[in-house]
């Protein structure tokens, strides 16, 4: 099929043939007409599957064709996104779909001046990007009306409640004119979202292009084992051996990012980093200079998973596992995007073992595991199978300690095992001598909440 059958206007089919975009991915094939006649849409997208063109292309298209000239400080499209990075992304590929259309687009987000943005808005946009925070302040300011809108798109809105943004939409949700089309785009679909679209959408097209919360199939996905800190060793082991070219790493806290990223600069690894706690430029100065091949490693917190767009980029790596199971999804969707293969490997500590059961849950599959042999972690990563289940080790039987057994037990600067016992009445005679970790792993719990908020700062 092609694009001219689904219906778009010749200056969009020149600009498809420029990008070289031959034939509509199969989101773009069900959710363009639909879209063209007006209907609402709920979609439930793989991730990298070229959705954004999906809803780009036909609104381009109907606004084109459709409703007066865009008045001063006015939309006519409202495209709401989670993160900066998304925003970026969508308006890029709104000015490259749209550059044969005299339509104006433009993103606005947190982090930056506002003032640019309230002077671009006086001329009016025809298709606005915005996160939510952002967009509430220009609102109260009187710098965006809304009078004119004709179709608002939720992208990754899945990931907006997450990020925590459910006040700031509702309270944008009641500034917008009821009469619209609205399309919702969420790459895994929880219930929280089912019942946001049955407040937003009218008779929806439900499209469901994949399993839910599965990622590309073109995504090759496993686990090595390893200690927790061993992991940037480790992960120099592999980028040499394996003779890596560019890979994206993902870190659970800002602080690991950098760390890590020092790391690599001493070890001569060009790398930069992406997280919340850098400003605006510099988080698009990385990318660019990582999409320009310029740094080999672009390490970023989850904050940045949903928003890049880097063509063939043939592995990502978790260095941690994400604190939320879908974000794994996002992260490794950065790889095998629109039919090419990637490698996603994730590098996973004892400690973590609850996060890998939650992700295997989710994905559906238990990860294979290779283990890397000069890296055996001391402390074993507990085996998982399907389900989420977690199969810790038989425990050993209590080593009972009886002074002057021969087993050392007090002096100074020994280890205790924390209960020491005295002959054959069990009770315990010396409480937690001295707590000392648990040595040789076994059911090691993970620290974070499952289900909690993610790292990263919430854009405005
Ligand atoms: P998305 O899922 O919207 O983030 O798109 C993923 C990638 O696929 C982007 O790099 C798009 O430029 C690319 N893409 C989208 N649609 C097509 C298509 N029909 N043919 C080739 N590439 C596409």
């Amino acid at each position: 099929m092609s694009f001219a059958a689904l219906g778009l206007i010749e200056p969009l089919l020149v600009t498809l043939n420029a990008l070289d975009y031959q034939t509509p991915t199969p989101v773009q094939k069900e959710a363009i007409p639909a879209v063209l006649k007006g209907r609402d849409l709920l979609a439930a997208a793989q991730t990298g599957t070229g959705k954004t063109a999906g809803f780009a292309l036909p609104l381009l298209q109907r606004l084109t064709q459709q409703g007066p000239q865009v008045a001063s400080n006015s939309v006519r499209a409202l495209v709401l996104v989670p993160t900066r990075e998304l925003a970026e992304q969508v308006q890029q590929s709104l000015l490259a779909y749209g550059q044969n259309l005299p339509l104006r687009c433009y993103a606005v987000y947190g982090g930056v001046s506002i003032n640019p943005q309230m002077m671009k808005l006086r001329k009016g946009i025809d298709i606005l990007v915005a996160t939510p925070g952002r967009l509430l302040d220009l609102y109260r300011q009187n710098a965006v009306r809304f009078e004119q809108l004709q179709a608002l798109v939720l992208d990754e809105a899945d990931r907006m409640l997450d990020l925590g943004f459910a006040r700031e939409l509702d309270e944008l949700f009641c500034a917008l004119p009821k009469k619209r089309q609205t399309l919702l785009f969420s790459a895994t679909f929880s219930d929280a979202i089912r019942a946001m679209a049955k407040e937003l959408l009218r008779n929806p097209l439900s499209i469901e292009v994949s399993p839910r919360n599965a990622a590309a199939k073109s995504v090759k996905q496993w686990l090595i084992p390893v200690d927790k800190k061993r992991k940037a060793e480790l992960f120099l082991h592999l980028l040499a051996q394996q003779r890596w070219g560019q890979v994206l790493v993902f870190a659970k806290t800002r602080k690991g990012v950098d760390a890590l990223v020092e790391e690599l600069l001493a070890e001569g690894v060009s790398a930069d980093a992406i997280h919340g706690d850098k400003p605006q430029p510099s988080r698009l100065r990385a990318l660019e200079r990582f999409k320009a091949g310029e740094v080999q490693i672009l390490v970023a917190t989850d904050v940045a998973a949903r928003g890049l767009d880097i063509h063939d980029l043939p592995q990502v790596v978790n260095f941690d596992l994400p604190i939320v199971a879908e974000d794994y999804v996002h992260r490794i969707g950065r790889t095998g995007r629109a039919g090419a293969t990637g490698e996603a490997i994730s590098l996973v500590c004892a400690d973590e073992v609850d996060q890998l059961a939650a992700i295997e849950t989710l994905i559906g599959q238990v990860l294979q595991r290779r283990d890397e042999p000069d890296f055996i972690p001391d402390h074993r990563v507990p085996l998982t199978a399907p389900g989420g289940a977690i199969l810790k080790k038989p425990k050993k039987p209590k080593q009972k300690l009886v002074p002057g057994s021969g087993a050392s037990a007090g002096g100074k600067g020994n280890i205790h095992l924390g209960r020491w016992f005295e002959g054959d009445d069990n009770k315990p005679k010396v409480k937690a001598v001295r707590q000392v970790p648990k040595l040789g792993g076994g059911g090691a719990k993970a620290g974070g909440k499952l289900g909690g908020k993610p790292a990263g700062k919430k854009p405005r």
